[in-house]
Order: structure tokens, then C-alpha cells, then sequence
């Protein structure tokens, strides 16, 4: 099918790419030149903005980094709500519930349906095609666009109430970021004690500790101190924050979320919003007086 794609990152540019190599006919745009050229060359076709990403397709995919970003490029001046041809707008960034729903309804002021598509994977399940794609919205036109998403990953229907996806987004990454520290403190807690770390994370991974963290950050981009895994710092606080925020929303408290929520704040202050989000055993480990590495 005619497919848009806004915003070829870290996540959208092998998304989109894979969509190419399905056969699909893209038209792309990102405020970075030099990607949209290298999507190009695969077979795509450029466009000069968003507007104009939607004036040529009914189906536009969007991949963006902030919730500022995805209001903007919906919504704002020269946005895909001023095209004359879109019909659905599908977010694949994680923006929280009440982002999605501020977007759907000034979307559908111009009768653009917004499915909510937020994934869970990385980017490596974004180059493999395994992603979980969490996809909230009317039935009719999750059917018209679940073929092509089925090529990003594995699709699940979450409800057709907006926002409902970005609920479902923010629960699967509050537990990611959970293991991301909590495997940390328990690898440090060992390495201060003299243990190796490496030992610790197979026995971990053939244990009942077993988590995404000790499964995949840690052996990739913690123990080999390469801290390069593809997902920015930045945007793993704005998750934490956003379930955060959606729990005091719904009026309950999260206790254990919200102690993991004082870790990621200092992990953002002191390793920065672009550091890798592995680099959230650092604070850690500085606070221990140890450092975490392959031994020998
Ligand atoms: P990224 O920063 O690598 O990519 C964002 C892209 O959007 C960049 O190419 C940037 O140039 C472009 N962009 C920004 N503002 C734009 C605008 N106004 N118009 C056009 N293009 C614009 O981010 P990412 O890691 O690919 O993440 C994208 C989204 O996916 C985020 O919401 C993130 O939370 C979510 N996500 C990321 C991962 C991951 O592992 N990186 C995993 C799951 C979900």
C-alpha cells in the first residue's frame, strides 16, 4: 500500500526500511536530510514536509522522538492535519494516553481517524520485524493498516478507546526500565562483594532472575562497556515519567515505580538525555565505588 513515514530514527529509519523491502510504496520526510536520502536510495520517495507527506498518501506512519514532536507534526503548521489526501494518522512513538487523546481529537476535527501504534522491541526488533505493536483505535481501519504493521512486528489489537495502546506501552516499559536498574543494583551489589560479573549474568539468565536487562542489555552493551544498545536516555525518562503520571491520573500510587523514578532522574542528570539508557548503572556503580566489566 501508499504508506507516509515521518521520523526515521533510531526506530523509524529500519521500520520504514523494512516496509520498502515488503513492497510497500513509501513517501518520507525527516527534519534530517541525509536519512531521507538514504531511504531513497532503497526505493522511496521524499517529501518537503509533513503537509506534503500527506497530500500524496491515505496512511501516514509517524516515528518521533517527544510528545512535542508527534502534537507538532499532527497537528501544527504545515502538519499532516493541513493534507488533502490523509485519512489515518499512525503514531508509533510513545506519547502517553493523554497526549494520544489531545491528538485524536483535533485530528478528527478534519475527519483524520489516529490509531495510537506504539512498539516495544528496540531496535533491533525494529530491524528483525519482531516488534510488539500495541495498536488502539476504530477496528475498520486497524484492519486497513494491520498487514503492513504485521511487517514491523507482532500486531495486538489493544481497544478502540484512544489512548489505550500508549496504556499498554507505558506498563511494558515502566517493567523495562525496572529491570534496567534493579538488574544493576543487584549485578553491582555482587561485584562489590567480588563476585564476576559476567558469572553473575549467566546464572541470572539460567535462573529465576532472568529479565529483558540481564537477558539482552547487559551481555550487548553493560559487560562489554560499549553502552551503544539504541535507546537514549532522554526518552526512557519520558516513559517512567509518563506512567508516572498516568498512575496519579487514574488516582492510585505505584510504589515501586515511583522508587525506579527517583533512579531514572538521576541517571538523566547525571549521564544526560542523549547517554544510552544502559548507562543507568553508572550512578550506581559511582555510589558503590565498584565498576561492572568483563573480567579477563
Ligand atoms: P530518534 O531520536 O532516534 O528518532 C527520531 C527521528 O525523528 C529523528 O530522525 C529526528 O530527526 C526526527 N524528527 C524529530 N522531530 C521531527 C519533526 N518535527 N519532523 C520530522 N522529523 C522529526 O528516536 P527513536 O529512538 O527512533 O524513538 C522514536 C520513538 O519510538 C520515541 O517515542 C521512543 O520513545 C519510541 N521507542 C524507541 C525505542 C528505541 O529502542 N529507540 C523502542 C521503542 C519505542
Amino acid at each position: 500500500m501508499d504508506i507516509g513515514f515521518i521520523g526515521l530514527g533510531k526506530m523509524g529509519f529500519p521500520m520504514a526500511r523494512r516496509l520498502v523491502e515488503a513492497g510497500h510504496q513509501l513517501v518520507v520526510f525527516d527534519q534530517r536530510r541525509e536519512v531521507v536520502d538514504q531511504l531513497v536510495a532503497l526505493g522511496a520517495q521524499a517529501a518537503t514536509s509533513p503537509k506534503d507527506v500527506a497530500d500524496r498518501v491515505e496512511t501516514v506512519l509517524v516515528s518521533l522522538p517527544s510528545l512535542q514532536a508527534s502534537l507538532d507534526v499532527a497537528t501544527g503548521s504545515g502538519g499532516v492535519i493541513e493534507g488533502k489526501k490523509i485519512k489515518r494518522f499512525v503514531d508509533l512513538s510513545t506519547v502517553g494516553s493523554h497526549m494520544a487523546v489531545r491528538i485524536h481529537d483535533l485530528l478528527a476535527i478534519n475527519n483524520i481517524v489516529q490509531l495510537d501504534c506504539p512498539v516495544s522491541g528496540g531496535v533491533g526488533g525494529a530491524e528483525k520485524g519482531t516488534l510488539a505493536v500495541m495498536v488502539s483505535g476504530p477496528k475498520a481501519d486497524f484492519e486497513t493498516v494491520k498487514p503492513a504493521l504485521g511487517v514491523i512486528g507482532k500486531v495486538f489489537f489493544i481497544g478502540e478507546k484512544p489512548g489505550s495502546a500508549q496504556t499498554m506501552k507505558l506498563a511494558n516499559n515502566m517493567l523495562s526500565a525496572t529491570a534496567m536498574v534493579a538488574t544493576s543494583e543487584a549485578v553491582v551489589m555482587g561485584v562489590k562483594a567480588g563476585l564476576d560479573p559476567a558469572v553473575m549474568i549467566d546464572v541470572i539468565n539460567s535462573g529465576s532472575g532472568m529479565n529483558t536487562a540481564s537477558r539482552d542489555k547487559f551481555p550487548r552493551a553493560i559487560l562489554p562497556r560499549s553502552f551503544d544498545f539504541g535507546f537514549a536516555t532522554g526518552l526512557m525518562v519520558k516513559d517512567v515519567r509518563l506512567c508516572l503520571e498516568e498512575a496519579k491520573a487514574l488516582g492510585m500510587s505505584m510504589e515501586v515505580a515511583e522508587a525506579v523514578g527517583r533512579l531514572w532522574e538521576v541517571v538523566i542528570r547525571e549521564a544526560g538525555a542523549e547517554s544510552d539508557f544502559t548507562s543507568a548503572i553508572k550512578p550506581i556503580e559511582q555510589a558503590a565505588g565498584v565498576v561492572v566489566g568483563k573480567k579477563g
